[in-house]
C-alpha cells in the first residue's frame, strides 16, 4: 500500500543571464549529468528530474509555484554552479510550500591544476554562489537541509536519500487520514492533543469514528475471505496446536480474522492510511484486533493503541520514509525494565500490537488472556526482534508546539528464553545509558508510546523536524543531563519568539 513510483524530487539550478550564452549552456549542460547521476544513484529512491536553470526572479518563482502544485514533487533540491543573486529568490522561497535541500557541490570534484584559468573559475564557483543562496534562506528562516560534498560520492547521494525518504513522508503527511475507532484511553494524558494544530502543522487528518462503523464491515465478511486469511495465517505463522482446524482455541482465531478482514475493509473504503483503537471503546468486537493489527501494520498503515492519534501518523509517516529498506517499522511501547548493577535495558512491547516487520523469523500466532478490557481472548503473533541499531521516536503535544524526541538503542538479544511472555518483544540498551535516557526522556515529557525503527537514524528525524518546523529533541551517546536541561530551556525560549514571528 506505499507506493512511490511517480514521485519525484526537481534539480533546481541558479544562475544569471550576465554570464552569457555560452557559459549558460555549460550549466545547463552540468546540471543535466548531475540530475542524471543522482536520478540513477541506488541511494536516492525517487526520481530526480532536472527543471531548467533559472536566472531571474520571474524563473525562479515560476518553478517554486510549479513544484507548489505539481502532486508528485515531493521537494526541490536546488544548487548555485554559478553565481545567483539571492534577491532573485526572495519570491520563490516566500512562497516554496515543499521541502527544500540545498546541495552544496561542484561539477568538478578536483582543481584542474595544469589548465585552471578565468574561465573555468567564472562557471565553477558554488563555492562562493552557494554561500550567497544560504544567506538568503537564513535571512528568511528557511528550514532546509544543506548537503556538502561533491555529487557523484556516496556520502553525498547517501544524505540526499535521507532527505528524499524524510520528503516522501511528509508528502504522505500531506495526504493521510487518521480513522480515531473510539476515543482516547480515559484520563490519559499524552496520547491527546491538538488535532486542529496537527493538521496545519503537518496536514494529518484525524477523524473519530465508532466500533459500528466496522462492526458493519465485519458482518458483511464472507465464507470464502475467512478461509482464504486463515490460510495465509497457518501458512505464515507457526500455529499453536489449539489454533489450527478443530483446535480448542480455532473459534478465537475465526474472530481475529473476521475482524483483520472488516478493519482492512473500512480502512480501504475511507482511504485510510493509519488507525487508532482503545479496548474502552470496542463495541461489540469480541477481542481487542491484535492479529489485525500487527498484519495492518506490516502491510504499512499506521497504528496507535488507546486513541493515540500522533503516533499512528508517525508509524506510517516512518513506514513511508523507510520503504525498501532493511529492517522494520513498528509502533511501541516502553512495557518494563531489566536493571543489573552492570547495566539496564528496557524490554519494549505492547498489549498485542507490535509490527511483524521486526521480528527476528518467521512468528508464533496464539491466543491468551488480555487481563483488561473484558473482552474475549485475542489472537496475536509472538515474536523477538533481532539486535542492532535502532531509534525511538515519540511526538508529543506541548500545549504551544509539537516536540519530537528521538532516542539511539542498540537492540539485543534477550539473555534467556520467555516462555511465559505472550507478546511480541524487544529487549534495547538506551545510549547513553537507561539512566541517563530514562531522565532526558522524561524531562522532556517524552511519551511511553513511540515509534521504533530499525531502519531509520537520527537524521532523518532531524530533517523531518526542520521540515515541519518543530522541536527536535536527541538523547544519544552524548546527551549529558545537565546540558539536556539547558537545551529545553533554551528551546522554551526559541519556540516562544518563534511563535510570534521571529
Ligand atoms: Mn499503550
Amino acid at each position: 500500500m506505499i507506493d512511490i513510483s511517480q514521485k519525484e524530487v526537481w534539480f533546481v539550478v541558479g544562475s544569471q543571464e550576465l554570464y552569457g550564452e555560452e557559459t549558460l549552456r555549460k550549466v545547463a549542460e552540468h546540471s543535466q549529468i548531475i540530475a542524471k547521476g543522482l536520478d540513477a544513484s541506488p541511494s536516492i529512491p525517487v526520481k530526480v528530474v532536472y527543471k531548467d536553470v533559472v536566472k531571474s526572479p520571474s524563473q525562479i518563482l515560476d518553478v517554486c509555484l510549479a513544484a507548489n502544485s505539481a502532486k508528485n514533487c515531493i521537494g526541490i533540491i536546488a544548487w548555485m554552479h554559478t553565481f545567483s543573486p539571492a534577491k532573485m529568490w526572495i519570491g520563490g522561497l516566500n512562497i516554496l510550500k515543499k521541502p527544500l535541500c540545498h546541495l552544496h557541490t561542484q561539477y568538478n570534484a578536483e582543481i584542474p591544476w595544469g589548465s585552471i584559468d578565468m574561465d573555468f573559475m567564472n562557471l565553477n564557483q558554488s563555492a562562493h554562489g552557494d554561500r550567497e543562496f544560504g544567506f538568503i534562506m537564513s535571512r528568511l528562516r528557511k528550514k532546509r537541509k544543506v548537503v556538502v560534498g561533491h555529487w557523484e560520492d556516496e556520502r553525498v547521494q547517501k544524505k540526499l536519500g535521507i532527505w528524499s525518504r524524510v520528503a516522501l513522508g511528509w508528502d504522505e503527511l500531506q495526504n493521510l487520514k487518521v480513522a480515531r475507532i473510539g476515543d482516547n484511553m480515559r484520563e490519559v494524558a499524552v496520547t491527546e492533543g491538538d488535532k486542529v494544530e496537527a493538521q496545519i502543522r503537518f496536514g494529518v487528518s484525524v477523524n473519530g469514528y465508532d466500533s459500528s462503523d466496522v462492526t458493519k464491515h465485519i458482518e458483511k465478511v464472507t465464507e470464502k475471505e475467512l478461509n482464504d486469511l486463515l490460510g495465509v495465517y497457518e501458512s505464515s505463522y507457526n500455529l499453536t496446536d489449539s489454533l489450527k482446524e478443530g483446535g480448542a482455541q480455532r473459534s478465537s482465531l475465526v474472530e481475529a480474522a473476521k475482524i483483520e478482514l472488516g478493519l482492512r475493509a473500512f480502512l480501504e473504503e475511507g482511504g485510510f492510511g493509519a488507525f487508532t483503537d482503545t479496548f474502552e471503546n470496542l463495541g461489540v468486537w469480541k477481542q481487542l484486533p491484535g492479529i489485525a493489527t500487527q498484519r495492518l501494520m506490516a502491510d504499512g498503515y499506521g497504528f496507535g493503541g488507546e486513541g493515540d492519534w500522533k503516533t499512528a501518523a508517525m508509524v506510517r509517516a516512518l513506514k513511508v520514509m523507510c520503504v525498501g529498506l532493511e529492517g522494520g517499522t513498528s509502533f511501541m511501547e516502553d512495557y518494563t525494565y531489566h536493571f543489573t548493577p552492570q547495566k539496564s535495558y528496557v524490554l519494549g512491547s505492547h498489549m498485542l500490537e507490535i509490527c511483524p516487520s521486526i521480528a527476528d523469523g518467521k512468528p508464533s500466532c496464539e491466543v491468551h488472556p488480555l487481563g483488561i478490557g473484558g473482552k474475549e481472548d485475542p489472537a496475536r503473533l509472538v515474536f523477538n526482534s533481532p539486535a542492532g541499531d535502532a531509534i525511538n521516536v515519540s511526538l508529543v503535544d506541548m500545549g504551544t508546539r509539537f516536540r519530537l524526541i528521538v532516542n539511539e538503542v542498540e537492540a539485543v538479544k534477550p539473555m534467556a528464553e520467555l516462555p511465559k511472555l505472550p507478546v511480541a518483544r524487544v529487549l534495547w540498551d538506551c545510549k547513553p545509558n537507561l539512566e541517563v535516557a530514562a531522565t532526558a526522556w522524561i524531562l522532556a515529557g517524552g511519551a511511553h508510546h513511540t515509534v521504533y525503527s530499525q531502519s531509520l537514524t537520527t537524521e532523518y528525524m532531524e530533517d523531518f523536524a526542520d521540515i515541519a518546523g518543530i522541536e527536535l529533541l536527541v538523547i544519544d551517546e552524548k546527551t549529558t543531563i545537565r546540558e539536556f536541561k539547558d537545551k529545553i530551556n533554551a528551546n522554551e525560549a526559541y519556540y516562544h519568539l518563534f511563535q510570534h514571528g521571529l
